[in-house]
């Protein structure tokens, strides 16, 4: 997965020139740490799990990054997702490298209490290297606020002294930023009403499948449904509902939410007098005939076995890495935009830095404060990355990482370079 997740440098070096130093020191993370994690089960019976911790670049500050909890966990996949939080952070142009952490578990196999252990086994095995201006972890896939709550507490108690700032989408109570929950949706939402304004799409007649009702799923479609998209088919990992002529999200999510999955919508009585839907697959909603097709699960969604069947007329992507390099250049071969990961997604870092920045200040702003700053800034980029899209005649996810690319390797340019010290050596000899 990383090699291919590396690949996306490879047009970038076609349309900027870089040092060879720097692509030498942007193909390889610096430090990467794998630890064992005893918990004692409520049974009485200890297992060990594996934590991964990987900080891929802290040239432009230190490094940033969720953690995730999922039984296909491993070093190759958290040193990609690494990768791309350092590429992220840059072209969000906030002062962070790139890191990312997780755990090999089905946390839906935990109890709540084996769950709190975990979490806070996680900042034992991992608080030498992390900290305000070091690593600052976060949510990602499978977990949330009530869990980073757990971890800055135990990180608190293991320092002897509170350390907000160390870890980011926190419980509002415990420091946590106004806005956070929704903002990688609302962020993916602001780069698309970017997009759309700039192709003259009438909202009401953009149709958008989502893929994924978890977090970012859901608040992306309600946002987008009440900004006027008709949104007409959601999935999560049990099946999908489809409404040609659109959904009601909030009732979607309530009765997900009271049977725990998006079957239960499929059931007899009042939900189905609410709700008229057609029943599909998961891969019949990645194959729909929309305008705009999200992808808000997983990684590898779309590869070479089901490219040609993608008929969506834009692609947005804000799970991390959800169509491959090789699935990439079909769908651009068939005229599919794709609104690349690392633009797309960065909404939740940004306001996860807005979180860090009222922490370290002690001052804490308003949701509209957050919001009117996080559309100013990722507005600001997807602006910029449309218009390199333009000016390099490539892609978006192309210009993205020019963008981030270029901000990067000005920094390590300043750290030194060869030409730097070929110069220095010569003023000594002369
Ligand atoms: N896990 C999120 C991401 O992949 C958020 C990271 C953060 O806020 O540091 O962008």
């Amino acid at each position: 997965m990383f090699e291919l997740a590396k690949q996306r440098l490879e047009p970038v070096f076609k349309h900027i020139v870089v040092d060879e130093e720097v692509v030498e020191r942007l193909s390889i993370a610096k430090r990467s740490i794998i630890a064992s994690i005893p918990v004692r089960m409520d049974n009485g019976e200890l297992r060990i799990f594996t934590g991964y911790r990987v900080q891929y670049d802290d040239t432009r500050g230190p490094t940033k990054g969720g953690i995730r909890y999922h039984p296909r966990v491993n070093l190759d996949e958290v040193t990609s997702l690494s990768f791309w939080m350092t590429v992220k952070c840059a072209i969000a142009g906030l002062p962070f490298g790139g890191a990312k952490g997780g755990i090999t578990v089905n946390p839906k196999e935990l109890s709540n209490l084996e769950l709190e252990r975990l979490s806070r086994g996680y900042i034992r095995a991992f608080s030498d290297v992390i900290g305000e201006d070091q690593d600052i972890p976060a949510p990602d896939v499978y977990t949330n606020a009530t869990i980073m709550g757990w971890m800055a507490n135990e990180y608190a108690v293991l320092n002897r002294r509170q350390v907000p700032s160390m870890i980011t989408g926190k419980p509002l109570h415990l420091g946590g930023s106004e806005g956070r929950e929704s903002a990688t949706g609302l962020g993916a939402l602001f780069v698309l009403n970017e997009y759309a304004t700039r192709h003259d799409w009438l909202r009401s007649e953009t149709t958008v499948a989502v893929q994924g009702f978890g977090n970012v799923g859901y608040h992306f479609a309600r946002l987008a449904q009440a900004q006027g998209y008709r949104v007409v088919a959601v999935s999560d990992s049990k099946g999908a509902i489809y409404s040609p002529t659109g959904l009601n999200i909030e009732d979607v999510y309530r009765y997900k939410h009271r049977e725990h999955q998006l079957a239960s919508v499929y059931c007899e009585g009042s939900v189905c007098q609410l709700l008229e839907f057609d029943i599909l697959t998961n891969d019949e909603l990645l194959e729909l005939n929309v305008d705009v097709l999200v992808l808000a699960a997983l990684e590898n969604q779309i590869t070479q076995l089901n490219a040609e069947h993608i008929q969506a007329k834009t692609v947005l992507e804000i799970a991390n890495g959800p169509v491959t390099p090789p699935a990439d250049e079909i769908l651009q071969e068939n005229g599919t935009v794709i609104i690349p990961d690392v633009l797309a997604n960065s909404g939740g870092v940004i306001v996860s830095y807005f979180e860090w920045v009222q922490n370290k200040a002690g001052f804490y702003w308003s949701k509209e404060e957050v919001e009117k700053r996080l559309k100013e800034k990722i507005s600001r980029e997807a602006k910029t990355v449309f218009d390199q899209a333009k000016t390099y005649d490539c892609s978006i996810r192309t210009a993205a990482y020019i963008h981030g690319i270029e901000r990067l390797a000005g920094a390590i340019d300043q750290t030194g370079n060869r030409q730097y010290f070929a110069k220095s050596r010569q003023a000594e000899s002369s």
